[in-house]
């Protein structure tokens, strides 16, 4: 089972290394889709981290 810490991790490094390879989110600093759902998965782990009772559902 994957701990929080590590689902943390992942999300992060996947939201920065799309930010760091993708040419719409470079080119005018605006989100691309990818992006924007990236960095949601990014918050809601970092959120199921500061509060893991409600991690779960
Ligand atoms: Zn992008």
């Amino acid at each position: 089972m994957p701990s929080l810490e590590d689902a943390l991790q992942e999300s992060r490094t996947a939201y920065e290394e799309h930010v760091r390879t993708c040419r719409q989110c470079h080119f005018d600093m605006s989100p691309c889709a990818v992006s924007k759902h990236l960095l949601r998965a990014y918050n809601n782990a970092r959120r199921a981290q500061a509060r893991p009772n409600s991690a779960m559902r």
